[in-house]
């Protein structure tokens, strides 16, 4: 499927049949890989719904031996493979290494967790139905099909991958047409891990979006899907033709909230990290700050200190590497323009700072809320800081976004507080990213960041469905509800039941 390259080639996207995966840093072709058709992933699809029915009869404890094995195989080829992340994502090689392990925390906790999470749970059948047991059993789906993006091109489809499979289910992986290299890396592993266990597992069809708009339509029993709302939005039309249920993980406009209280030496460090790591390519990276008054002048100097001292480049002690998806570079620069039109300052960096594959980080502060730096996804190592009068204020304008992915507060006394009054999926107090590297936390935004979890308890039941069965024990006499038997006496008794256990909350 993929011919290791070293030389130069032009880009990849005029081959329809071929993708060219290419280092970002150096524009040098990493590896070719064939297009699949919409037939191909069809038939690939196929072959995991067969593979489908083995997997999910093994059961939870045969399915964590191969998912534990996996585990160890991939710290195994820890090495390898973060070089092979650092190549085609352009991160360096520690932050791959970082990613590759907190993917692989994501496995093993999924594979411990699913048989108690998804046991078959009892339930009270109510006064109506005594003579029934009632029991929710919580079945695998089948075959879901995940489509990933490039930024964490391990962690962020391992939240699918992974609880889909410890759920019981096959999974059709397409990975970005940026980072194929490394998603086949990954299905390829899992095989090689397990080498007694049937094919077509875990699997992947390689492309661009019309390889994902295929997978969409293959008759999978669920998308799982990361990446852009735009993306997100499309692709939940298309299922809706054939009502195949969707998981969007999708873009945010992360807000860090600092209060008076923070120690703000810890804010400044962690948020820098926050807003710069990885190029500022990451979802849940934070993008806009609100600092209280009276830590603000204090808090921009030190932040201004941390950033300034930031260098991207591709050796070993950068401290994040070049945009991964060249066209990313254009909206970056559009908004730093925005920001400085609408009102902001660059405190750190400017428009200069965007190079040809590299960004230098650029700090503005006070632009207009309005302006795109503020409300859209930037994804690049940008930051907005506005200075507002309290808490309050902070928390109304963190909340006035269309997204509402994560968010990050600085406060000694008042985190959880101010957490609570956030509109997001996750927050971090006192930390950056907390929640992202804590398996049983479940992760997903509200509003364009996305519909329904993955990762902890929720993100295993996402890959199932729930089966409710009801099982009647014995007949009661004269009291067949669901039957032509039904006597009038019985609709007495019943209204007389009713009027007893209902009818007094006036
Ligand atoms: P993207 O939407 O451009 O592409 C994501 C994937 O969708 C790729 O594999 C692509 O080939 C595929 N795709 C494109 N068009 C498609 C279509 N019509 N039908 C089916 N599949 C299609 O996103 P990206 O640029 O790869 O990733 C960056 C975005 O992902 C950012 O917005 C970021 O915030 C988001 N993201 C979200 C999370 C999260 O957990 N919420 C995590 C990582 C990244």
């Amino acid at each position: 499927m993929s011919t290791p390259k070293t030389t130069k080639e032009p880009a990849p996207a005029q081959q329809a049949s071929a993708l060219a995966s290419v280092n970002p840093a150096t524009g040098d072709v990493i590896a070719v890989h064939s297009v699949q058709t919409p037939a191909e992933v069809n038939a690939a699809v196929e072959r995991a719904r067969e593979a489908a029915a083995t997997w999910r009869d093994l059961g939870f404890d045969e399915r964590k031996k191969y998912l534990l094995r996996w585990v160890t195989y991939l710290l195994d080829h820890a090495e390898q493979f973060s070089d092979l992340i650092h190549a085609e994502n352009g991160k360096p090689r520690d932050d791959a290494y970082l990613e590759l392990v907190l993917a692989v925390e994501h496995v093993a906790w999924a594979a411990k967790h699913a048989k108690k999470a998804l046991a078959p749970k009892k339930v009270k059948p109510g006064v109506l139905m005594a003579n029934f047991s009632a029991v929710v059993e919580q079945r695998p789906l089948g075959v879901v099909g995940v489509i990933g993006p490039w930024n964490y091109p391990v962690y962020t489809p391992m939240g699918s991958i992974a609880y889909a499979l410890a759920a019981g289910n096959a999974v059709v992986f397409k990975p970005s047409e940026y980072t194929t290299t490394v998603g086949n890396y990954l299905a390829d592993s899992f095989r090689l891990a397990n080498p007694g266990l049937r094919n077509n597992i875990f699997t992947t069809v390689n492309g661009y979006g019309e390889t994902g708009a295929a997978l969409v339509k293959s008759g999978v029993d669920k998308i799982a899907f990361t990446g852009s709302t735009a993306t997100g939005k499309r692709i939940m039309a298309t299922a809706a033709e054939s009502l195949t249920p969707v998981l969007l993980e999708c873009g945010g406009k992360d807000a860090a909230i600092v209060a008076a209280d923070a120690d703000v030496k810890a804010a400044a460090d962690a948020i820098a990290f926050g807003a710069m790591a990885n190029s500022g390519q990451t979802c849940v990276g934070v993008e806009r700050v609100y600092v209280e008054k009276a830590v603000a002048d204090e808090f921009i100097r030190e932040i201004r200190t941390i950033i300034s001292g930031l260098t991207p480049g591709e050796g070993p002690d950068s401290s994040y590497g070049p945009m991964t998806m060249p066209a990313q570079i254009d909206i970056v620069r559009k908004h730093i323009a925005d920001a400085i039109e609408h009102g902001g300052t660059a405190i750190v960096g400017g428009l200069d700072s965007v190079k040809e594959r590299f960004i230098e980080p650029v700090v503005i502060v006070d632009a207009d809320e309005s302006s795109a730096a503020v409300q859209e996804e930037t994804f690049g190592p940008t930051l907005t800081i506005r200075t507002v009068k309290s808490v309050s204020e902070a928390i109304r304008l963190a909340n006035a976004s269309k997204y509402g992915l994560a968010s990050t507060v600085y406060s000694k006394k008042q985190g959880l507080e101010i957490a609570r009054q956030l509109r997001a999926g996750a927050t971090s107090i006192n930390s950056v990213l907390g929640f992202a590297a804590i398996p049983a936390l479940p992760f997903g935004g509200v509003g364009e960041s996305g519909i329904g979890r993955i990762h902890g308890e929720p993100g295993l039941k996402e890959f199932t469905r729930p089966h409710a069965i009801a099982s009647q024990r014995f007949a009661l006499p004269g009291m067949a509800l669901l039957s032509f038997k039904r006597s009038k006496m019985t609709t007495v008794i019943v209204k007389k039941a009713m009027k007893v256990l209902h009818g007094r909350y006036k």
